[in-house]
């Protein structure tokens, strides 16, 4: 089976974890510090503070920005549960807005014409999420007026987009954003086994937030109540979580991160030959809007009404030729749990609509020629009608 997304594992990352193991310190060392410092000045954000997974980040984001009990948060449906769960972490509610057909990122014009019903109704939400689907930044600068106007904080679940572009800058440098989220799980563009991090230029959100990671602790007497102790001394001032990530892991990211420029550069040019090979199928191809450079964490494919199979048969046919597609997502509105909290199917049609048709092939910055011939032949097999 070919799969739709792989992480690459080399000697020298291998030797940059065997490092770690044979030092001092396997958790709570300098790896980490290096990670965050390398992957900040990537981004060109001041700060970065990793964790054990982009959900962790999420959660702690939303925490250090005070969402809590009356708030609501708002976030794209075409998105990984995480990105909402962690504000229900927080007991706050979400809502969803529905996603451009084109991007299937939160629509912009949806999100304004929303945002005027809801200061009109008292009822504005507290943070925007939005996230940058399949590697493509939203339009962050517009957005960015948007929340001058009303108020609210942005968190971008970046988690497909590290590497990529908005405008002239890296994604993760928060320039119209207060916090920024980036996953390193296997499937995305660099890999820590588990891990994420949070990006922000605001010095309070990333000393919050790397409290709000280990336990609500801090060692720096000018964050303590009183005076310390003594040098030993640590104190406990708000109720945090273990979400610490290990210096295994931040090794074997900023061996990864030598190699984020090529990775996407590698993708691009998956991309490139999946634009041309498949331009003749009944698919719609991913449209890559111009402001930006996609970390093109996915190649979402849309089968249309004109196609010979629907998409389930397709995606079966295709399954058993030995291509690894996958789906990605389901509305998160329309999971049980979300039913039970009110949402009804038909919330954000086009989220609907695109759910029913996609399918994501196989892109990863280690796919062979081969592969991806494959790919594409057994694609026209099943779909070239
Ligand atoms: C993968 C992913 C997450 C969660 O990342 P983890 O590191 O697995 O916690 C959150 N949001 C989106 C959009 C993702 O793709």
């Amino acid at each position: 089976m070919i799969p739709y997304g792989r992480q690459d594992i080399t000697e020298a990352d291998l030797a940059a974890v065997r490092d770690v193991l044979l030092s001092d310190f396997i958790t709570q060392g300098p790896a980490i510090a290096g990670f965050e410092a390398e992957l900040a000045a990537y981004c060109g954000a001041r700060h970065g503070i990793a964790m054990n997974s982009a959900t962790s980040a999420l959660h702690v984001a939303y925490m250090a920005l005070d969402l809590g009990p009356g708030d609501v948060l708002w976030t794209s449906p075409n998105t990984f549960v995480a990105t909402s769960n962690a504000a229900l972490y927080c007991g706050a509610e979400v809502d969803f807005i529905d996603i451009d057909p084109d991007t299937y990122n939160l629509s912009l014009d949806l999100l304004e014409a929303r945002l005027a019903e809801a200061e009109i109704a008292g009822r504005l939400p507290r943070i925007v999420a939005p996230v940058h689907f399949a590697g493509q930044s939203c339009d962050m600068e517009r957005l960015g007026a948007l929340k001058a106007k009303y108020g609210f904080a942005v968190v971008e679940d970046a988690s497909h987009a590290v590497g990529g572009r908005y405008r002239d800058r890296p994604v993760g440098n928060c320039a119209w954003s207060d916090i920024t989220i980036f996953s390193f799980h296997p499937v995305k563009i660099i890999t820590t086994a588990e891990g994420g991090m949070a990006m922000t230029n605001d010095d309070e959100l990333a000393a919050r937030m790397a409290m709000l990671r280990t336990h609500g602790i801090t060692r720096d007497p000018d964050r303590m109540r009183g005076e310390s102790d003594g040098p030993w001394y640590y104190q406990q001032t708000m109720l945090g979580y273990n979400y610490r990530i290990t210096d295994m892991q931040a090794a074997l990211g900023r061996s990864q991160l030598t190699r984020l420029d090529a990775y996407i550069d590698a993708r691009h040019a998956c991309r490139e030959v999946y634009d041309r090979e498949l331009a003749d199928l009944p698919l719609k191809l991913p449209y890559q809007a111009p402001y930006q450079r996609s970390g093109l964490h996915l190649y979402p494919v849309l089968v249309q009404d004109e196609a010979p199979l629907d998409r389930k048969t397709a995606f079966t046919r295709l399954r058993e030729l030995g291509i690894g597609v996958n789906v990605l997502y389901v509305p998160v509105y329309l999971q049980p749990w979300y039913q039970d909290l009110g949402f009804k199917p038909g919330h954000c049609p086009n989220a609907e609509d695109y759910y029913n048709r996609m399918i994501t092939i196989p892109m990863y910055a280690t796919l062979s020629e081969t592969d991806q011939t494959t790919v594409i032949t057994t694609l026209h097999e099943v779909l070239g009608g």
